[in-house]
């Protein structure tokens, strides 16, 4: 039975935080339901923009504090919330209702907001609800400002020690706006590591937990914390023991911290010299100056769903080829791995979408949306071949069942090749395809599959996910998600061997390689590539610098043989421990990587 004191939520931003709760409830201010003379429309509409502007300045205040606090790359998190503040046809939108409906300011602005509001929350892509959160940043404080009430957030620190503040909503101007003296930890009840607030709260070294869904109303202000943004978890009430093993695992937090550093610019290379290329998944545009200061060698997975998710209209071919230029050109001397669409399953943009499927993740996406829609497909192959004289720029296909679409795949990249050479552009005529290998037919198909691509990618979330029946975002079978099942480590072995027999790159780009134990099993698979997600780089580059693959391989053998999960773990930590310590390990497992069982304790 869970512990009723322990509020699970997902680690954002690691550090440990022990204090006094705050409660911050950004609610929307109550507006009256007021219409006005017509003889005061015109003043209404002066008093929107007076709102809108002071927000405005308020925003570019908090950017500035941003610069100079984090970075530009944070920085520009502000532009987003400004350019809506700016955006004519929002206003004129909001203008319109004060105008026809003689609506009052606030009240024709809430409308607007909330109907924005809805739209976004309830949309299929992930990154537009994302932005609901950027969405009640500008929203609350317009309100505010409209209805006289204060437009920033301060704390009345209520014991002199600083705060553990939870909202329900973190926007980026709350994590910017408060004083740091003030704040020991964030924690929000919406909310994933991908938002704004939460790159932020990284950036700004504030521990922070959010998606705290049955977070808030048990919290008190002045209420006794623990909260830990390693693990997502936030302790009610400690008792003394409680503190005292929180600051232990946090002493171990900072040690691995510390033995990290001293990977810092050195090569990903075994203790026994086996040299492995670490390159960054990059999901974001912004995470790529992160995977460029983390020393990622390439990119091996760049996924290219954040190009229409959130959008109404499809990115042009110039659009995404100006885009994939700048990330050619940003790791020149290394590959650049672009995935082609993986739309489909929860992903869908607004610009096309299909009547819902009964098994949407069995069903038709990825790379059979882009064959079956070559109106899509093409202007991304196009842009592709575009790219490709400016850097290592390849094309990877998601969700590979059969070896005909790599086959059909070859043919459009042919046909546009060649529609771009009698354009007269300049462009490649060619380009290395590479193959995911992310089920279970993909895998038993891996010889033939290699013999086709330029490349082999195992996808280890979808791998997991399809060998064992397992849901991979489903909360209730998390413990049996794991790519430690027998079943999947012999799939793994088997498409490592079918790579080194066709004499092509086999990469691990799944979060499974993000994991010290399981990374040191891909290296005695045999595996010498791998792609992880950003902040995970400089974890697994000292990781790798403390493996020894002879050691690494014999265990490899032994969790080959093993017929349980709980066999591999053994001989895999077993392995792992006659280099480095544990508790290192158990107290380092990065925000939002899933591992395949806790690592904790
Ligand atoms: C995977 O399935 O392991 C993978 C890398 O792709 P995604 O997580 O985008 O499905
Ligand atoms: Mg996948």
């Amino acid at each position: 039975m869970s512990d009723p004191r322990v509020l699970q939520g997902v680690g954002v931003s690691p550090g440990l935080a022990i204090g006094p709760v705050r409660v911050i409830v950004a609610d929307l201010p109550t507006v009256t339901r007021r219409v006005v003379a017509p003889g005061q429309v015109d003043g209404e509409i002066e008093r929107l923009h007076a709102s809108v502007a002071a927000v405005k300045e308020l925003m570019q205040d908090l950017r500035e504090r941003t610069l100079q606090r984090a970075g530009r790359e944070e920085a520009k998190i502000f532009d987003a919330q400004i350019m809506m503040l700016e955006d004519r046809d929002f206003l004129g939108e909001v203008e319109t209702l004060i105008r026809d409906n003689q609506l009052s300011a606030e009240r024709a602005f809430e409308f607007k907001t909330l109907e924005m509001r809805a739209l976004w929350s309830q949309s299929s892509s992930f990154m537009l609800r994302q932005r609901v959160a950027d969405l009640a940043g500008i929203q609350v404080p317009v309100l505010s400002h409209l209805v006289g009430k204060s437009v920033t957030a301060t704390l009345h620190d209520p014991g002199g020690r600083p705060a553990i503040v939870f909202t329900r909503e973190l926007s980026p101007g709350l994590t910017v706006q408060l004083e740091r003296e003030q704040v020991a930890g964030f924690g929000s009840v919406e909310g994933t590591r991908t938002a704004h607030a939460a790159i932020l709260a990284r950036s700004l070294g504030i521990p922070c937990v959010m998606g705290l869904v049955e977070g808030l109303d048990r919290l008190e202000d002045g209420m006794e914390v623990i909260l830990d943004g390693m693990h997502g978890i936030v302790i009610l009430e400690p008792t003394a023991e409680e503190v005292e093993e929180a600051r232990e695992w946090e002493g171990f937090r900072r040690m691995l911290a510390g033995e990290m550093e001293t990977a810092v610019g050195q090569p990903a290379e075994s203790k026994d010299g086996v040299a492995v290329a670490l390159r960054s998944n990059v999901d974001l545009p912004e995470e790529l100056e992160v995977a460029l200061e983390h020393g990622a060698e390439g990119v091996g997975l760049l996924r290219t769903e954040f190009l229409v998710l959130g959008r109404t209209d499809l990115p042009t071919e110039l659009e995404q080829a100006e885009f994939f230029t700048k990330v050619a050109k940003a790791f020149s001397g290394h590959p650049v791995i672009i995935r082609s669409y993986d739309l489909g399953g929860d992903k869908f943009p607004a610009a096309f979408r299909t009547a819902p499927e009964a098994n949407p993740f069995l069903g038709w996406r990825a790379i059979r949306v882009c064959l079956d829609h070559p109106e899509i497909f093409r202007p991304q192959i196009r842009a592709l071949l575009r790219a490709r004289p400016h850097g290592d720029v390849k094309l990877m296909l998601p969700m590979i069942t059969a070896v005909d679409e790599i086959d059909c795949t070859r043919e459009m990249v042919t046909a546009a090749a060649r529609e771009l050479q009698s354009e007269g552009v300049d462009a490649a005529d060619d380009i290395p395809i590479g193959a995911m290998i992310e089920t279970p037919a993909a895998a038993m198909m891996a010889e033939q599959i290699a013999q086709r691509s330029a490349f082999l990618s195992i996808g280890t979330n979808d791998l997991t996910q399809y060998t064992l029946a397992v849901d991979r975002g489903n909360a209730r079978l998390a413990g049996r998600f794991t790519p430690h099942h027998p079943a999947v480590i012999q799939l793994l072995k088997r498409v490592v061997d079918a790579g080194r027999a066709a004499d092509v790159e086999t990469s691990v780009c799944g979060e499974m390689a993000s994991d010290p134990r399981s990374a040191s099993l891909l290296l005695g698979l045999g595996c010498r590539v791998v792609s992880v997600s950003p902040p995970s780089v400089p974890l697994v580059r000292w990781l790798v610098r403390q493996v020894d693959v002879s050691g690494a391989e014999r265990a490899a053998a032994g969790a080959l043989q093993a017929a349980t999960t709980a066999e591999v773990d053994a001989v895999l930590e077993e392995e792992i421990a006659k280099y480095v310590d544990l508790n290192l390990l158990r107290a380092g497992r990065l925000p939002g990587v899933s591992s395949s069982a806790s690592f904790k304790g």
